[in-house]
């Protein structure tokens, strides 16, 4: 998926909302901590500037008419059979940017603004999603890994954080410990989740390429759309990493009032 990450880090603040809280819980909620914000703000930063990165880099693509004047849904359908992925079909999403392979539908869903486009961002988007839908097809190693992680993922970043918080508040530092590995495994997701973009990524101006849909002087532009999507997938690492650390600086100490 080539889509802008989140910013905040994972809504810790909105989920804090338990009347009873104690100081302990309070202080978690990072814009009272100032602690917090020594270790969210690198990678808030870095966030921020790779969301700016992507918006302003497709928004100047996405004025750029390609020379071979297909649109988004036109190539990908082209992509697609140059693999021979025939049965692979494609589908409308709404929104901007959301674009995706589904690998559970075996379908490609494109956003109005990349299907109707002809654009080099269209282009690179599309052969982005159909460089995931190959990965698919060739049973690509980290692409499995990652859909394995899934639910383990979800699990960490929900319950990880309450199991933690609560762990850490009833000072059951156990409990705060099974919360701080369940969270272990959304950080793992993001690190997996980097090699399976790239790689599309790759193989999208690989076969941008092979298929004469991009002249050379058109390549860097469409790459440039890709490598800011790429940067997002670097700061949502950087941003469960953070996180992570974060909730090890707790429960080493660096909060105990005791
Ligand atoms: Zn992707």
């Amino acid at each position: 998926m080539l889509h802008v990450q989140r910013v905040v880090p994972s809504g810790l603040h909105s989920r804090l909302q338990c009347r009873r809280r104690t100081k302990e819980v309070h202080d978690l909620m990072f814009y009272f901590d100032p602690m917090y914000l020594v270790f969210a703000m690198p990678a808030l930063v870095l966030a921020l500037y790779a969301q700016w990165k992507v918006t302003s880099t497709y928004n100047r693509m996405s004025q750029v008419p390609s020379m071979i004047r297909l649109t988004g849904a036109e190539a990908a359908r082209r992509l697609l059979d140059s693999n021979r992925l025939l049965t692979v079909n494609l589908e409308p999403t709404a929104g901007e940017l959301t674009d995706h392979y589904d690998p559970s539908a075996k379908v490609l869903r494109l956003s109005p603004g990349v299907a109707q486009s002809t654009s080099i961002a269209a282009l690179g988007i599309v052969a982005h999603e159909v460089g995931h839908a190959v990965q698919d097809a060739t049973g690509y190693e980290m692409m499995r890994v990652r859909a394995a992680l899934v639910p383990a993922a979800n699990l960490g970043s929900t319950l990880g954080i309450w199991l933690f918080i609560l762990g850490f508040a009833l000072q059951i530092t156990p409990l705060a410990w099974v919360g701080l590995f369940a969270f272990v495994a959304a950080f793992l997701f993001t690190v997996v989740t980097l090699p399976v973009e790239l790689d599309a990524s790759r193989r999208a101006m690989a076969m941008l390429t092979s298929n004469h849909l991009i002249a050379s002087t058109e390549y860097g532009m469409a790459k440039s759309v890709l490598d800011a999507a790429a940067l997002t997938y670097v700061a949502a690492v950087a941003q469960a990493l953070s996180q992570l650390l974060y909730f090890g600086f707790m429960l080493m100490g660096g909060r105990r009032r005791d």
